[in-house]
């Protein structure tokens, strides 16, 4: 993987235009965490040309001790400098792409997972398009500077100030994110006390996975800057809404002039390709389930009563569906999954649902009819009538499906497959072998 010199000078160039001191060289290890590297100013030129090398035996999920010296090699066209802090210094940073110590491109590392789905759908002059509702805690800290969990705020959904005094960081989390051409289009408080959401317009979803990568970088550092801890803990506090990353999804040609999953004169307004892609997403979630949402405390968010999905269907309008149809013609018709969340990989998240629908649209796999009753308040018996099954209930559970899943090992190659399974097995075997807090006061008291 060599640069071509002329590109490698322009961003030397830039870079001294820009008054940059620090490079920050940028990727995923398999669950999600981002690692980065700085670069001083004297090894630039190195940095771009040849990236950087790491032990990659110390990234979780990625390797053997044999094969640790990884190397990190910049997307020079990633180039994002960092919004100006008062008397910082300036920094760039890049996106990486990881590579094997023979020169091959690193097939544990995420965003090659995703490149190479993003084929299948690039062959074919399209391209996957993705929009994430992304929601978050911001939290006080205690007088250590340890986070709490108390909330920032006391505003609810849509609140404003006084009650709502997040909506400043909010704002400064926005004007971040316009400022690196990310089109952010809402900002708002979610429902819980100090529960805030970011929506951010539809890109092709290699690049949103950059964005979203950074967005998590950006909400962290700008609430700490403030004083306050921000959490993307799916499910951080007991009985009141936790927080979800629905994504809004479509295929449409690279120029965003046809939607393939559009059509008008068909019922619902969605095109065949879209109907099995559906089918798809519907027949195998339960496989993907451990990518999308994959921490322990992800299962405690799928539950009834708090927003969020916990039975398998689709709808047009009703909002406690899996899938959602949202009211939009032509390039603004789409698919709205409320399943995954913010403490995952986004990479890999973007990878098993376009995998799971292409998989659909391969098999023709046709969806069930959509439910438009309200699911939550129908007894058991009448969604077992209906064929409408349960999301997975636990980690333990979806890993099982995961498991047993061809599909899944397909899209995420054998090494991010095997090596998700080990480091999210050891943590459901760590949970499920801990005696909390909640068996001791039930059982304590009388057995
Ligand atoms: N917070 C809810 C979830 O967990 C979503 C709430 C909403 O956006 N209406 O998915
Ligand atoms: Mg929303
Ligand atoms: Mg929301
Ligand atoms: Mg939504």
């Amino acid at each position: 993987a060599t640069m071509p010199e002329d590109v490698v000078e322009k961003t030397l160039k830039k870079l001294d235009q820009d008054k940059v001191e620090f490079l920050q060289m940028q990727f995923t290890d398999i669950v999600g965490n981002v690692k980065s590297l700085t670069v001083p100013k004297n090894r630039f030129e190195n940095a771009l040309t040849e990236g950087v090398v790491f032990d990659g035996s110390s990234v979780a999920g990625y390797a053997q001790i044999e094969e640790s010296d990884m190397r990190a090699i910049p997307n020079l066209d990633s180039y994002t400098l960092l919004p100006d802090e008062f008397g910082k210094s300036r920094v760039v940073r890049f996106v990486c792409n990881v590579y094997s110590p023979d020169g091959s491109r690193f097939p544990g590392d995420p965003r090659y997972v995703l490149e190479k789905l993003l084929e299948k759908v690039h062959k074919e002059g399209n391209e996957f398009f993705v929009g994430p509702e992304f929601e978050f805690f911001l939290f006080k800290r205690d007088a250590n500077g340890n986070p709490t969990t108390e909330p920032s705020d006391y505003g609810g959904y849509f609140d404003n100030t006084p009650l709502d005094s997040a909506s400043d960081i909010r704002q400064q989390i926005v004007r971040e994110l316009y400022e690196l051409g990310y089109q952010p289009e809402a900002a708002h408080h979610e429902v819980a006390y100090g529960q805030q959401e970011i929506d951010l317009r539809y890109a092709p979803a290699l690049k949103m996975a950059d964005r979203i990568v950074m967005l998590k970088s950006i909400i962290k550092n700008v609430a700490e800057r403030n004083g306050l801890y921000a959490s993307f803990m799916p499910k951080p506090i007991n009985g009141v809404n936790g927080s979800g990353m629905h994504i809004h999804q479509s295929i449409m040609s690279f120029d965003e002039k046809v939607n393939r999953f559009y059509d008008k004169n068909a019922k619902y307004g969605l095109s065949d390709y879209a109907m099995h892609y559906l089918g798809g997403i519907l027949s195998h979630i339960n496989e993907g389930s451990a990518i999308l949402a994959s921490t322990v405390n992800s299962y405690k968010r799928l539950i009834p009563g708090y927003e969020a999905p916990v039975y398998i269907s689709w709808a047009n309008k009703n909002r406690s569906a899996l899938i959602r149809i949202p009211a939009g013609e032509g390039t603004r018709k789409r698919m709205e999954l409320r399943c995954p969340d913010p403490a995952g990989n986004p990479y890999l998240q973007f990878a098993v649902i376009l995998g799971m629908g292409l998989d659909g649209i391969e098999k023709k796999i046709d969806p069930p009819e959509p439910i438009e009753k309200d699911i939550f308040h129908m007894t058991k018996e009448e969604r077992l009538q209906e064929g409408i099954t349960s999301m997975p209930e636990s980690l333990g559970e979806a890993l099982h499906h995961l498991r047993n899943s061809k599909l899944m090992r397909d899209i995420l190659g054998d090494h991010v497959y095997e090596n998700f399974l080990t480091v999210k097995q050891r943590e459901w075997d760590q949970f499920r072998s801990y005696v909390g807090e909640w068996e001791i006061k039930k059982y304590l008291p009388t057995l």
